[in-house]
């Protein structure tokens, strides 16, 4: 194992058992979900494993793998993560994401269900996230396909979104900053779904508020 991986690795396994003791892989005694961060000066990432317990996994567990999906280094017997392919296609397209985390939380997963996005309601989450959390369409588990659907969603510079009939996806210019993006959207979802199961008539941002984040959240060249 390289001396130099050694931080990312640590680093992804810190942030998976994190999400997992704070239930946002559905399961605790599960593997779905997964997490990665970019490897700073490559093409490539650090990524969970497939198919082992968060609660049994080390550092040593955690994958290297390109952009091409060569696998760079790994331990015998496992496999990178089945989503590895959307997690490059996210790094691929934004040169700006530093780390992509995918879960099964339960309220975005309500929204993965009713498949409905989440319009702006707060305007420190949609600074985060961005004006709208649209749903990726469906397409099964670990397939290419999935990868480009979640990767056109994203392409509009949305720091979420959510995988009809499966999870939701969150990226950061950090892992910390991933990991309180799903957060964010868990507890957006969360209210969300509550204020529409209340009955009553519920406000989004006004629009002079969306101008103002939207401006805000702009890349520096293109203002
Ligand atoms: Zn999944």
């Amino acid at each position: 194992m390289k001396e130099k991986y050694l931080k990312y690795r640590k680093e992804v396994h810190a942030a998976a058992l994190w999400l997992s003791e704070h239930g946002y892989f559905g399961s605790l005694r599960g593997s779905g979900g997964n997490v990665s961060v970019r490897i700073d000066s490559e093409n490539s990432m650090a990524i969970t494993p497939s198919g082992v317990r968060y609660t049994d996994m080390t550092d040593g567990d955690i994958f290297v793998v390109g952009f091409d999906l060569e696998l760079l280094e790994g331990r015998q017997g496992l496999k990178a993560s089945m989503e590895s392919e959307m997690h490059s296609a996210i790094y691929r397209k934004r040169p700006e994401v530093k780390a992509v985390v995918h879960t099964h939380q339960t309220y975005g997963s309500v929204f993965s269900v009713i498949n409905m996005p989440i319009p702006a309601l707060f305007d420190e989450v949609a600074l985060s996230l961005g004006t709208l959390i649209e749903v990726a369409p469906y397409a099964f588990s670990g397939t290419s396909e999935l990868a480009r659907n979640v990767e056109a969603v994203l392409s509009g510079g949305a720091n979420a979104c959510i995988i009809q009939n499966h999870g939701i996806v969150a990226l950061g210019a950090s892992l910390d900053q991933a990991v309180l993006n799903a957060e964010l959207l868990e507890k957006t979802a969360k209210i969300y779904h509550l204020a529409l199961s209340s009955g009553k008539r519920l406000t989004t941002l006004p629009a002079e508020a969306i101008d103002i984040i939207e401006m805000i959240r702009k890349p520096a060249d293109a203002q």
